[in-house]
């Protein structure tokens, strides 16, 4: 068969050991079969372990129960207090980066191989005895969709190779975690349940994240042209230019209005102060708009404009050409 180098091998009292850490003199076996291992001390680039050529054990699953124990040791540590441990994730709001800090003690203990409703977990992290997190190492096998949609905790999918490399920074490549924002998108977010506050919006029929599956209405905030008090306003499917009345419940600032500008009538946002129309290109549609980039729809317009849209996403910029040459007024 063919040979490989191992990166650790289990030492006399049962630790994994880097090969460049290896002492001579010392026994190491396989962390998978257990087999004695033949240490190959070159330079420390190319120090390695080795199984004798006879042996039929194989590098995926030796790479596999090694993330697996490096990530149980790495779990343990947190848990007693020494070490944070990091996990990569996007803000459910903006999609940036974000890099979730554990510090020390966010596990009380890890355990390999546990049972978590009809499956094994490769690693599970506890919380005063409740199981929080399954560790999955993604070695030749992802984790299936069954297993993904079954799983009763929550869970993230790291590489061996990753988990090898750095067990205290968890990059997943599947994960169903709780959700959570960046810093500015979390400010952000306060901000407009805040103003919608101040003019007695029912918290029950928006959500204040940019995601148009969290509801039916999306909350953001713009300061109003006339009266220049920051006031909520709202997205939702059907806009702009809304023809048809949105679902109820409904913020109660969302009315159906008649736009000199546009040409005609359509469920609009108006000034929860001043009760004034807020039109649709300014929170839709142009360059820096609260609501630029969610979804559009793309039906004809009867306004004066006559806009036939197609779809898909040339319809947003040639929506944005007609609209800046026909009815924007500045
Ligand atoms: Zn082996
Ligand atoms: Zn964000
Ligand atoms: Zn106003």
């Amino acid at each position: 068969m063919e040979r490989f180098k191992i990166p650790y091998g289990v030492d006399e009292s049962g630790e994994l050991v880097p090969a460049e850490f290896a002492k001579t003199g010392s026994q190491y076996k396989c962390p998978n079969c257990l087999e004695l291992l033949i240490h190959r001390s070159g330079d420390v680039r190319t120090k390695h372990f080795a199984h004798p050529p006879e042996s039929n054990c194989s590098l995926e699953s030796i790479l596999h129960i090694t993330a697996k124990r490096m990530i149980h040791h790495a779990i343990m540590e947190n848990a007693r207090g020494q070490k944070t441990i990091s996990l990569k994730t996007s803000c459910a709001n903006c999609s940036s980066d974000l890099l979730k800090e554990l510090p020390p003690g966010t596990f009380s203990k890890a355990a390999v191989e546990v049972k978590a409703g009809d499956y094994v977990c490769d690693v599970i992290a506890y919380r005063d005895e409740t199981p929080r997190l399954a560790i999955e190492v993604f070695n030749t096998h992802k984790v299936g969709s069954e297993k993904s949609v079954s799983l009763p905790i929550h869970w993230i999918e790291i590489t061996a190779e990753a988990a090898i490399d750095n067990p205290y920074l968890w990059v997943p490549t599947q994960a169903a975690i709780k959700e959570s924002c960046c810093n500015s998108c979390q400010t952000h977010v306060k901000q407009i349940v805040e103003v919608a506050d101040r003019f007695d919006i029912d918290r029950n029929v928006y959500s204040p994240l940019k995601d148009a599956n969290s509801s039916t209405y999306i909350a953001d905030i713009e300061t109003c042209f006339k009266c220049n008090m920051e006031i909520p306003v709202f997205w939702w499917r059907g806009v702009p230019f809304c023809q048809t009345e949105p679902s109820d419940p409904k913020p109660k600032t969302i009315k159906r209005r008649y736009s000199k500008q546009w040409g005609g009538s359509y469920w609009a946002n108006t000034c929860a102060n001043c009760n004034v129309i807020q039109g649709d290109n300014h929170l839709y549609l142009f360059d820096g708009a609260p609501f630029e980039g969610m979804p559009l729809s793309h039906h004809t317009y009867s306004g004066k404009g006559h806009i036939n849209l197609r779809s898909g996403a040339s319809a947003t910029s040639e929506f944005m050409k007609v609209v800046r040459r026909n009815l924007y007024v500045p």
